[in-house]
């Protein structure tokens, strides 16, 4: 029979699939003999099963029974009990954190009589009344979904009536009435009297944790997060310990090393007096965790010590959670704790110092995405105004943006906006996706702010306590200066400053290092970064080239670590002053008019070649035939019908719009993508394939004969069968014939259209290479218009979760990967040592370099600026599968 329920003693923290990430690490704690207050989890098995049939699966009551009253032995103490009643906490915890995304209901066991026992017992009835009222509260929203604002409304007249400023200062009496207030409220809105038997109270926690799985926020944090939506949450039942009894308690959050920049030693925030919500939500202000050092001494030093084998145990930076009731502490969660992209490089680093981890395992621990980040620009603080205040600097980045106060208006906004709130919750999920960055003046580094901030990577500034902000008059107070919603403010996440208007911004640091121009020496993030690049570099089987069409990208993609061109698109050439010479071509009325104009081009684009040559002297250089439709080139068909028009009307000669007119009409496709561009017009425009193939190899000659060691290839576009290729190559090969001095210059094709994929056994006779165009392929594998879908529809296909991902951004591995698969198998059956590489977008998308490294690609081709993404990726595919270690 299937287990649904295990006691914290018998899971540990491998078993994340079965018993979430929390339940897990619970167990690992209880395992390692740390002061966990005894539970048990209720397996996501079990919550997906609740899920599928909307009811308990049979046996699940038995087990929970079984568990709980072995819990009662334990802790000497019984759910109801009118004299010393048992708590419970019943949170959520699926296998990845989602902070705050789904339900938690604490002091589940209270009632009118266990309310007494609990008084009498603690003798603290004003601790027993507040935990009451807390729990009608939290239940009510949670179980039967009462609107929280009807709970406040009654707490605010309990205040007013009381005389009272805060919450703490309701007297037993004040609390009493209370509870009475909102039990009416309960009853208002549920048709029933607020559940009298701690059982049922249990059982309907349990079934809102399952349910909290499927809140819109969760799904919605779960597309953003890439979390599967099939995985389910279990559920922890744990026996209560209570931060609020006073100044010897409190409950706090502490990472075992500073989150946000990797340094060494502990970091946290403490709250007296309070419960573990109170910090999360951040609706109260903190302490940090060093004044427990002073609060507590005993408990502080059980904590760094607590602290220190969790990092052993996990061998990573860890976040806990923590309760001291009494002066006693109690340990209440842990996990591989999450950081900014900084602090990963700089953490990983680290560890292999102090010999903790590999470096191949330190590879694992960070990602081309974070990478990606840190290569974001920062402010230019030398041109920045005097900031309006400082908040705390929760998650790095320069975000520029108008003030909207709202998640609704942020998530609808069409500018860049900033997200500016007292604090956050899960609701502002949307508007906090959406917006550039986002301010409160409530809460700290660890408020859910703070949290799902840096989980997204997001520039977050907290705890700006001088803002004054008025939602109703949409205005926000600070010193004195008064902004309005739409007014541009500039945060800055690294310092947690707050400037007015927009502050310029500059390269990265990791940019400056990567371009040659700052040392990685004593500065512990490039160094980090030297060091996994290195490794990578080390590691990695992929070749990475760069797509650039000018020797200034080429010569940044080599200082960026390219190997090669991978992709010079030869169209950019034709643009500029050069367009007119490409009109003569297309107008051409005989051959000598288009010999004319290909005789014009050839020493232009010949230079184009010599320059980018040098700039990537003795590395190889793929350049791509002309690709686009030949209108391309020409006015648009809008423009020249209204000048010609125009000019008929005054009774003029249109000239030569006139001409250019016929010729665009003539030209014009229903479906350009789909018409003669790629090798299909180097087969129908005779001489322009030679042309350009004769200006590569003349300007590699030139090149030899200066002493330097060019390397082009000749690349043909959009092929679909290999006579197109043949037909091409033959011409190629008697232009290559003719020219002295060039050295061998090799000829391939681009895999881009399903059938070049499909028949790439025949395709490989006459190429020496293939580069797949996965732009085009997912485009014609879909039949999606490039050119139209992404802003058509996927947004829609995205909250729908059709796509977890835009496949023109990562790739597709079950449609367009399984023919890039084919393609690579068949191509290398006939020839061997054929060279494949990809060109397409995905080249520099950490997802898909991971996939082409298991396709067994040789390269991967990428915008300059993802060059260093790409080898990170690289270096982690070939050096995966040495570490277990997820902070997701
Ligand atoms: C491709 O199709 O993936 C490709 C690289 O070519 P282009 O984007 O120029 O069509
Ligand atoms: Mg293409």
């Amino acid at each position: 029979m299937t287990a649904y329920v295990y006691d914290f003693r018998e899971g540990n923290k491998d078993l994340k699939d079965l018993l979430g990430g929390k339940g897990a690490n619970l167990a690992e704690m209880t395992r390692m003999g740390l002061p966990v207050p005894a539970g048990f989890t209720i397996t996501t098995e079990a919550c997906r099963a609740y899920l599928r049939t909307g009811s308990m699966p049979a046996g699940l009551f038995a087990e929970v029974e079984e568990h709980l009253h072995l819990m009662q032995a334990r802790m000497d103490k019984t759910l109801g009990d009118p004299r010393d009643p048992l708590l419970l906490s019943v949170r959520s915890g699926g296998k990845f954190s989602m902070p705050g995304m789904m339900e938690t209901i604490l002091d589940v066991g209270l009632t009118d009589t266990s309310v007494l026992g609990l008084a009498a017992q603690s003798g603290d009835p004003r601790f027993a009344w507040d935990s009451y009222r807390r729990l009608i509260q939290m239940f009510g929203k949670t179980v039967f979904g009462v609107p929280g604002e009807d709970f406040e409304t009654e707490l605010s007249a309990a205040r007013a009536g009381a005389g009272a400023t805060s919450d703490a200062d309701l007297g037993v009496a004040g609390l009493q009435d209370l509870v009475q207030a909102y039990k009416k409220v309960f009853h208002a809105h549920t048709g029933r009297d607020f559940p009298q038997a701690p059982h049922e109270q249990l059982y309907l926690a349990i079934a809102s944790v399952f349910h909290s799985w499927n809140a819109e926020r969760a799904v919605l944090y779960r597309r953003q997060e890439r979390i599967p939506h099939d995985l389910g949450t279990a559920v922890n039942v744990m026996a209560m310990v209570f931060g609020n009894r006073g100044a010897d308690s409190g409950t706090g959050v502490a990472f075992t090393r500073d989150p946000a920049t990797g340094r060494r030693g502990v970091y946290g925030d403490y709250l007296r007096n309070a419960q573990g919500e109170d910090v999360v939500a951040g609706i109260r202000n903190t302490v940090s965790l060093h004044d427990l050092a002073e609060i507590d001494p005993p408990s502080y030093r059980q904590l760094l010590s607590i602290m220190e084998r969790l990092e052993q145990r996990y061998r990573d930076l860890c976040d806990i959670e923590f309760t001291i009731e009494n002066g006693k502490l109690w340990m209440l969660q842990t996990r591989v704790g999450k950081r900014t992209p900084a602090a990963a490089f700089v953490i990983a680093a680290q560890l292999v110092d102090e010999g903790t981890i590999t470096l191949d395992e330190a590879l694992q621990r960070v990602t081309g995405e974070q990478l990606a980040q840190l290569m974001f620009p920062s402010f230019d603080t030398t041109a920045a105004p005097q900031p309006l205040t400082t908040g705390v600097p929760a998650s790095p980045g320069a975000a520029v943006g108008a003030i909207v106060f709202d998640s609704a208006t942020a998530a609808a906004a069409t500018a860049p906006v900033i997200l500016v709130r007292r604090e956050t919750n899960p609701d502002d999920l949307p508007g906090m996706i959406a917006a550039q960055g986002i301010l409160t003046s409530r809460g700290g580094k660890t408020s859910h702010a703070a949290v799902v901030a840096r989980g997204m990577g997001k520039t977050c500034v907290c705890g700006a306590e001088d803002l004054t902000i008025d939602t109703e008059a949409a205005t926000v107070t600070v010193n004195g200066t008064v902004l309005h919603a739409g007014d541009i403010i500039s945060l800055d996440g690294t310092t947690g400053q707050v400037y007015p208007g927009a502050v310029p911004v500059h390269p990265s640091p990791v940019v400056r290092y990567f371009e040659g121009e700052l040392s990685p020496a004593g500065d512990p993030l490039l160094a980090a970064v030297q060091r996994l690049m290195a490794h990578a570099d080390h590691t990695r089987r992929l070749g990475v080239h760069a797509n650039a069409d000018t020797a200034p990208d080429a010569a940044r993609a080599r200082r960026f670590g390219a190997s090669g061109v991978g992709l010079c698109r030869t169209e950019h050439m034709f643009l500029g002053e050069r367009r007119a010479l490409v009109e003569r071509l297309i107008l051409a009325a005989d051959d000598t008019e288009r010999d004319a104009a290909l005789a014009a081009l050839l020493p232009l684009q010949r230079d184009d070649f010599v320059e980018l040559f040098a700039a990537m002297d003795g590395l190889p250089v793929t350049v791509r035939l002309i690709d686009p439709p030949l209108h391309e080139f020409l006015p648009a068909l809008e423009d020249l019908t209204a000048h010609v028009a125009r000019a008929e009307a005054l009774g003029q000669d249109p000239g030569r719009d006139g001409v250019l007119l016929a010729a665009v009409r003539r030209m014009h496709e229903a479906n350009p993508m789909l018409g003669l561009r790629g090798v299909r017009l180097g087969l129908v425009i005779p001489g322009l394939f030679a042309m350009q193939v004769r200006a590569i190899a003349e300007a590699a000659a030139l090149r030899v004969a200066a002493g330097g060691d060019p390397r082009p290839e000749i690349m043909v576009p959009l092929v679909g069968t290999v006579q197109e290729l043949e037909t091409v190559r033959n011409e190629a090969e008697a232009v290559l014939a003719s020219i002295d001095g060039a050295p061998p210059i090799r000829i391939g094709t681009m895999i881009e259209v399903p059938r070049a994929a499909l028949t790439a056994g025949e395709i490989a006779h006459a190429a020496e290479f293939f580069s797949f165009g996965t732009n085009d392929l997912t485009q014609m594998t879909w039949g999606f218009s490039r050119d139209d879908v992404e802003g058509a529809f996927f947004g829609r296909y995205l909250s729908l979760g059709i796509f977890a991902a835009s496949p023109f951004e990562t790739l597709d591995t079950g449609g367009v990967g399984e023919l890039v698969r084919i393609a690579v198998e068949r191509g290398r059956a006939t020839r061997p040592d054929l060279t494949i590489g990809v060109c397409g977008e995905h080249g520099g998308d950490p997802a898909s370099v991971r996939f082409f490294h298991h396709a067994g690609l040789d390269y991967v081709s990428c915008s300059p600026f993802r060059v260093p993404i790409a080898r990170l990726e690289a270096g982690r595919a070939a050096s995966a599968g040495t570490s277990t270690s997820d902070s997701r």
